[in-house]
């Protein structure tokens, strides 16, 4: 006869907090840049989601011991290169991984603005191979209408970034918790509409407030984005490399008097 015995009582069992949402940074720079990989967000509620997809950012992903052969659903918030570029060589892996090395993975979702389905019939249609991959591949333009992935639910916003570019920002809302990410974004009333009462807004925040640039956030405007929206915590990421010599928290904090993160890669806050 086996017996086994449990030494100590209920109260001393360790509780295990269960976080609705993790949201890892995967790059907190921009597109050129000596220590930060560009734009890109890795989002775990009931789905694996990553947030833009720009250069380096999947040397990161590896790092996080997330299986990148599981992740279904890839949120583009526009096609500039420091948000995207990374995408080619992750679909040219998943190629060889399921056509060569005996891999499957599910079917993959691309979601992005108006445009997507265009842009990657053109860029599938340039890459060798890339109209062959053995899985499915879906494409879904979004504007501003929510939709869900699973259970969660996922708000697009139209932000203002370039003259002539749809850029967009996304909310994320499961499991009681919200985050906003802004995409690129100059300061504008969508985006603080898209932040509103949030757990979590995750800012462009490129350039300090005493080097602005037309068409991104300068960390001042990252905090008035903060403070008129209500949020929990900002978060502040895209940093330019002359960024990097401002105290860019000290900046965003004479707006607003909440929780600050400077943005770093590699880093993961729970919610
Ligand atoms: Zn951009
Ligand atoms: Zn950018």
């Amino acid at each position: 006869m086996r017996c086994s015995f449990v030494f100590g009582t209920a109260s001393a069992k360790k509780v295990e907090v269960i976080w609705p949402m993790r949201l890892t940074i995967l790059g907190s720079g921009t597109n050129v840049h000596p220590t930060r990989a560009a734009s890109g967000y890795l989002v775990r509620t009931d789905h694996t989601m990553l947030l833009d997809f720009g250069p380096r950012t999947l040397t990161n992903l590896l790092k996080t011991g997330v299986n990148r052969h599981r992740i279904t659903h890839f949120l583009f918030s526009h096609y500039h290169a420091d948000h995207f570029s990374d995408f080619i060589t992750y679909f040219f892996d998943a190629m060889i991984f399921t056509k060569y090395e005996g891999g499957t993975r599910p079917p993959l979702t691309v979601i992005g603005p108006r445009g997507t389905r265009k842009f990657f019939r053109t860029l599938f249609a340039t890459l060798p191979g890339f109209t062959q991959a053995p899985f499915a591949v879906h494409f879904k333009e979004v504007a501003d209408r929510a939709f869900m992935i699973g259970k969660t639910t996922v708000i697009p916003r139209t932000v203002t970034h370039t003259e002539n570019l749809h850029c967009l920002g996304y909310r994320i809302e499961y499991g009681g918790k919200a985050l906003a990410y802004s995409g690129d974004s100059q300061y504008c009333d969508n985006l603080v509409r898209l932040c509103g009462d949030t757990d979590l807004a995750l800012l462009d925040c490129s350039f300090p407030a005493s080097r602005p640039n037309p068409v991104h956030l300068h960390a001042g405007q990252c905090g008035q984005v903060a403070r008129e929206a209500g949020v929990g915590q900002l978060v502040l990421s895209h940093f330019y490399p002359i960024t990097d010599r401002y105290n860019v928290r000290e900046q965003a904090g004479e707006a607003f008097g909440g929780k600050i993160v400077v943005g770093q890669d590699l880093m993961t806050i729970k919610l």
